[in-house]
């Protein structure tokens, strides 16, 4: 028994270190596109006891909560996701894993992805990031030398989004971003397909969540826990469609100006 409190009490002290790391949004204007990311860790497969049942816990958060006027950030429902594929660093594997990962995201918010092509752009994160034209997303399998955090042995992917104000209030996102750690997988650390514990799919799945707008959860069972537990979700969890559902409804968007 008193190990595994132990184990807990590690595994939320964990969670608060992460929450201190997430960038700020920037503020530098009121036109100005904001952006913020969060990652997914691996190497600290934490047992967590008791363990909540799947069905007893719904939370969720957002990574824009106070967009324009307090109301949250989205994307326009009524047009699809243009996204270019970042191969550089792709592996056999990979494609799949993304087409299955999307369809969760579309069984869930209707919003569709219109895939456009390769890219060698690769986002930093940065809330001014400038994307290749035609380009709203970009999914990436890519280097520790493209994208310094994954040097970390820990880090295995990382995904984020920038919004701007909409005409109806809150705001719009505009541009998103999904990547994965070529080493993290080429170390075996993540397997392909939606297998538990450290599959691809769950790592996609937890990445193009905060593509999409969603922050963390604080339920191991939902895919936005921002560690692989032992027992990690290869769908969306009841917090995870919760918040996607609330990210897809409230009619369409579009930026001021
Ligand atoms: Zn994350």
């Amino acid at each position: 028994m008193g190990s595994r409190l132990r184990s807990l009490a590690v595994t939320l002290f964990g969670i608060v270190l992460l929450g201190l790391a997430l960038p700020a949004p920037a503020t530098s204007g009121p036109l100005a596109a904001r952006g913020s990311g969060a990652g997914w860790s691996i190497g600290r497969l934490v047992s967590v006891w008791p363990q909540p049942a799947r069905s007893e816990i719904a939370d969720h958060t957002f990574l824009f909560p106070d967009g324009r006027g307090g109301s949250l950030a989205r994307w326009n429902p009524c047009q699809p996701i243009r996204y270019a594929v970042n191969t550089s660093d792709l592996p056999s594997f990979g494609l799949a894993d993304l087409q299955a990962a999307l369809a969760q995201v579309t069984a869930a918010t209707g919003i569709r992805f219109e895939y456009v092509g390769t890219t060698d752009f690769v986002p930093s994160g940065s809330p001014v990031d400038s994307y290749p034209a035609g380009v709203d997303a970009v999914v990436g399998w890519v280097s520790a030398a493209q994208f310094p955090l994954f040097a970390s042995p820990t880090e295995a992917g990382y995904g984020g989004a920038q919004w701007v104000p909409s005409t109806s209030g809150g705001g719009v996102i505009t541009h998103g971003y999904a990547l994965v750690s070529g080493a993290a997988i080429t170390r075996g650390a993540v397997g392909a397909g939606f297998s538990s514990g450290v599959g691809e799919g769950h790592l996609l799945l937890h990445e193009v969540g905060h593509m999409m707008g969603l922050g963390h959860a604080a339920n191991p069972a939902d895919v936005m826990y921002p560690t692989n537990t032992l027992s990690s979700a290869t769908s969306y969890g009841p917090g995870d469609l919760a918040g996607l559902r609330q990210l897809s409804s409230g009619g369409c968007l579009q930026p001021v100006g």
